[in-house]
């Protein structure tokens, strides 16, 4: 029998008027997914996608690249059945037979309602048939294994596993955010948080080459690399932020300087927004887990754009975040060692209640500070990445 991969979305099902639109761009990303498997026969049928796989299609890699599909709940590689009754429990029953379980259920969804019985009666009439066989009892709370049988549109498929999707929104149906994205642990998960929810990122990463190597810059390139399976493009600005440090440490009190540093980079965030027509800015913060991550501090960095700013873990405890980073594979680069632009001449009790004047009239008085930010966009880098690669 010929195997079809089944597809279901999530939360576009809700979607009333524009559902065309997150189709339309779900279907884009599944084939930019599977781009290097010559796959072109994805349908949209009754609110599912429908992929026929030839023989040789490497179904194990296949279920790898849906599983990073945003927008999928779940998916199953299913086989299309006659819609005899008599002639689907056989074809059913030849598939469940080589099975090892000890409980077992039939789950049918029927959206053809032309169709001549009703879900219960298939699910009845196909359970029997392996009941009576196997003898094995019927769990419907929590089988071993379930039969899931869907018709519609005068078809009939069926499969005996559901592979769970990511969920979410399609990434791009929502438009374009910008990630201020450092070689640590919360911003990747931040990033990778705000996918979810439809937006395509575009990664900005601030380093202090030459005042230290160059580890965090590899590393921020290596984590958008990482988390480019989830958009199948990405772009990452890298941008020297020392000449401005220099400006900041030979004047400003040693503990304003790392709310400083972070005014500068949410400014220079925000023009990079505005070149790539992106609307916000996304941060790995979470609320109190390090000092500038104060209330007070929040404020005083967030005043100087005027996009919006999301934290997507502001409420997330770091072993939630830990945990996440493990599941999409960037804790690994994360931990890696690096020296931190955050960190260069920063005292080890920066300032955690920074009154606004002061940290204005820090700033205030550095010499050539539009300056020194235009040179860091003139002179900062992009690199370029796909997925699957080239
Ligand atoms: P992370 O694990 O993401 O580095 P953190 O817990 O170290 O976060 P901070 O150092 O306070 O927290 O950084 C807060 C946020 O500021 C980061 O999550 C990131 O969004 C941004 N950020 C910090 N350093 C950089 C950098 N070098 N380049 C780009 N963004 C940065
Ligand atoms: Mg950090």
């Amino acid at each position: 029998m010929n195997k079809t991969i089944i597809i279901h979305y999530s939360e576009i099902g809700l979607k009333k008027g524009n559902r065309g639109y997150f189709e339309h761009k779900l279907r884009d990303n599944i084939l930019r997914a599977l781009r290097d498997f010559n796959i072109d026969s994805l349908k949209i049928d009754f609110g599912r996608f429908v992929l026929p796989l030839p023989d040789d299609a490497p179904i194990e890699q296949i279920n790898q690249r849906l599983s990073d599909v945003v927008g999928i709940a779940h998916f199953s590689t299913a086989f299309e059945a006659s819609p005899d009754i008599d002639v689907l429990k056989e074809q059913v029953f030849e598939h469940v037979a080589p099975c090892i379980f000890s409980s077992f259920r039939v789950l049918t969804k029927r959206a053809d309602k032309q169709y001549p019985l009703t879900s219960v009666e298939v699910n009845k009439i196909v359970g029997e048939r392996i009941h009576t066989a196997l003898n094995v009892p019927a769990n419907m709370k929590q089988p071993d294994l379930t039969v899931f049988i869907e018709i519609y549109n005068k078809k009939v498929f069926f499969y005996l596993n559901r592979i769970q999707g990511l969920g979410g929104l399609p990434v791009t149906s929502s438009g374009k955010v910008v990630s201020l994205l450092s070689s640590g642990i919360d911003s990747p998960v931040a990033s990778y948080r705000i996918m979810l929810r439809g937006c395509h990122v575009i990664f900005v990463h601030f380093h202090s080459f030459p005042f230290t190597d160059k580890a965090s810059y590899h590393n921020a390139i290596e984590l958008a690399t990482r988390l480019c399976r989830f958009q199948y493009s990405a772009k990452i600005y890298l941008l020297p932020l020392a000449k401005l440090q220099e400006a900041i440490i030979a004047i400003a009190p040693p503990k304003l300087r790392l709310l400083l540093y972070r005014r500068a980079m949410f400014r220079l965030a925000e023009k990079v927004a505005k070149k790539e027509g992106a609307q916000a800015l996304i941060t790995g913060e979470s609320l109190g887990q390090v000092a500038s991550q104060t209330l007070e501090n929040i404020n005083a960095i967030s005043e100087v754009v005027s996009l919006p700013v999301f934290r997507p873990l502001i409420s997330f405890d770091k072993e939630v975040i830990v945990a996440e980073a493990r599941k999409i594979g960037t804790y690994s680069v994360s931990i890696e060692p690096y020296d931190d632009c955050c960190s260069f001449l920063v005292p080890r009790n920066p300032e955690t209640r920074a009154k606004i004047d002061d940290v204005r009239a820090a700033e205030s008085i550095i010499e050539n500070l539009t300056a020194l930010e235009n040179e860091i966009l003139q002179s900062m880098e992009c690199v370029k990445i796909q997925f699957p690669p080239e």
